[in-house]
């Protein structure tokens, strides 16, 4: 393990760490413990603009240098990740209070599989040709992807290096600089991501690092120098996110919440559903924006399924986050905690009927601490907000239903649209319902599973724009068309 810099922790601008002039800090704490790890210096609007300002220098640069290029940038930043991987699973697990058996592969090889595939992509970054005469001697255009300048990155907690990765290795492929921040309660493994960057050959400034809450979020899309947003965070903040970024007409990427939907058909394997449902909610505490809180269950199956579904949602092991043991950690906040247990409260007093969990659990050595047991809800009425809000924490909701229309149309109720799922051995229906819902993302037979080279993002107030695959590379890129007349040019005047 590296040293980690000293508290309070600068800010990461030109190319090294700077620290901060606006005179205040704050703490980032551990949600297991609640003791402090580490406190931070807070970006002022002076210091943002010098990152802008800094990645502006750089970025012309980098764009200059071809994509083979800096694909081998991102391809060393890659290995180094991989060299310090434990270390930085484990900041990631004490930060975020997620398990130890989730970090290394779900943060850190997802960010390091990030920058290898953009790596890749970058040098076949270009454009289309096409003659518009039939013998070939007449006009043609051609069409260049250029870079968008400076990208301002602004990440959620719940995947605080992976967010990090995700928006800045397409973004760097592409030609641009990025100026990032991240949530105010994970602020700590991106300073890791601009050292590799940095050790890797990115020029000074290429990756910039601020430091803050949603006040330095908003310098950073009322800046006038920065061409795009890559946000990452609830819906109503995307919405405040996209109102801000108007005056300066920024191009957006929103990645928002959902309340995606999981049809489980009664042809399907029993076994698979439950472990589709149990991954798609259980997984980092519930805290993940695909999850399908909602499974809909079909009603010849219903039994089998709460069988198998209940001793399997007892069974998951709470505990300390560094544990290797621990299956789930705590939420990442006592706030967050209230508002989740809250939300059960308002389920079980509308009338929902809880199967298990409900509530913080009985282990004296988890007493005080921000922990939510499984929770299963037994649900018939879509109108409850347990069928329709957000509740970014363990609470699985079961509904069941009889026919695939009635199923698609419940599962399509709602404004959000970010993932679904559909569990059959009905290989037609499968593709049918993956069509019929309205979602960026369909899993069949599977959940969450986020592949570097698969588009992800949402449709509806879901998000706007995709992370990962080629179509990240469109949302980071604008084209210039370039018409070209090899003929004498004719005017009527
Ligand atoms: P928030 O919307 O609260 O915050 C996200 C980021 O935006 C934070 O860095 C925050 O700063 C910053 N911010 C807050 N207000 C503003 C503002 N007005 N202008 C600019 N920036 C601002 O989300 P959470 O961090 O609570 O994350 C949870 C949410 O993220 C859930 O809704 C979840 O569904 C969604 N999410 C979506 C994903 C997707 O890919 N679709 C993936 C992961 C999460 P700070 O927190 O420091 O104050």
């Amino acid at each position: 393990m590296t040293d980690s810099p000293p508290d309070p922790r600068p800010l990461f601008v030109g190319g090294a760490p700077r620290p901060a002039t606006s005179g205040t800090t704050f703490e980032t704490r551990s949600p297991f413990s609640g003791d402090v790890i580490a406190t931070v210096q807070t970006a002022s609007a002076a210091d943002v603009d010098a990152a802008v300002a800094a990645a502006r220098d750089a970025q012309r640069a980098w764009a200059a240098l071809g994509g083979a290029a800096r694909g081998r940038v991102l391809a060393r930043a890659a290995d180094l990740i991989r060299a310090r991987r434990d270390e930085i699973a484990r900041l990631e697990s004490l930060d975020g209070g997620k398990p130890i058996q989730e970090t290394p592969e779900a943060d850190v090889d997802s960010g390091a599989d990030c920058l290898e595939y953009f790596a890749a992509l970058a040098p076949t970054i270009g454009g289309e040709t096409q003659t518009l005469s039939g013998d070939g001697a007449g006009p043609w255009f051609y069409t260049r992807r250029e870079p968008l300048g400076v990208v301002g990155g602004i990440g959620a907690w719940n995947y605080p290096f992976q967010i990090a990765c995700w928006k800045t290795a397409p973004a760097l492929a592409a030609g641009n600089a990025m100026v990032f921040k991240p949530a105010e309660q994970t602020p700590l493994s991106a300073t890791i991501l601009a050292e590799v960057l940095h050790e890797a050959g990115a020029p000074p400034g290429l990756f910039n690092l601020v430091q803050g809450d949603a006040a330095v979020g908003r310098m950073l899309t009322a800046h006038p120098g920065i061409a795009k947003i890559s946000f990452t965070g609830e819906i109503n903040t995307g919405k405040a996110v996209m109102a801000d970024s108007a005056a300066t007409l920024k191009v957006l990427t929103l990645e928002l919440g959902g309340k995606s939907p999981l049809l489980v058909f009664d042809d399907a394997d029993v076994d698979d559903a439950v472990s589709a449902a149990i991954l798609g909610n259980f997984y980092t505490q519930g805290q993940i924006c695909t999850n399908c809180t909602r499974v809909f269950v079909q009603r010849g199956i219903l039994d089998a399924v709460l069988a198998r579904l209940l001793p399997r949602a007892e069974a998951i092991r709470l505990g300390d986050p560094l544990d290797p043991a621990t299956q789930m950690g705590p939420l990442i906040s006592p706030e967050h905690h209230r508002s989740v247990l809250a939300h059960i409260d308002r389920a079980r007093a509308d009338g929902a009927r809880l199967l298990t969990g409900g509530g913080a659990p009985d282990d004296p050595a988890l007493a005080g601490k921000p922990f939510v047991r499984p929770t299963v809800f037994l649900a018939e009425d879509d109108a409850l907000p347990l069928c329709r809000d957000e509740i970014f924490g363990p609470v699985m909701t079961v509904l069941p239903f009889d026919t695939e229309d009635e199923a698609v149309t419940r599962a399509n109720s709602l404004p959000v649209g970010l993932a679904g799922g559909v569990m059959t051995r009905d290989l037609t229906r499968a593709h049918r319902v993956a069509a019929r819902l309205e979602a960026g993302v369909v899993w069949i037979n599977t959940y969450n599973i986020t592949p570097i080279e698969m588009p992800f993002g949402g449709v509806k107030q879901s998000g706007l724009g995709r992370e990962n695959g080629r179509a990240a590379l469109e949302h980071v890129t604008r084209v210039k068309s370039v018409y070209v007349e090899p003929g004498p040019l004719e005017a009527p005047y």
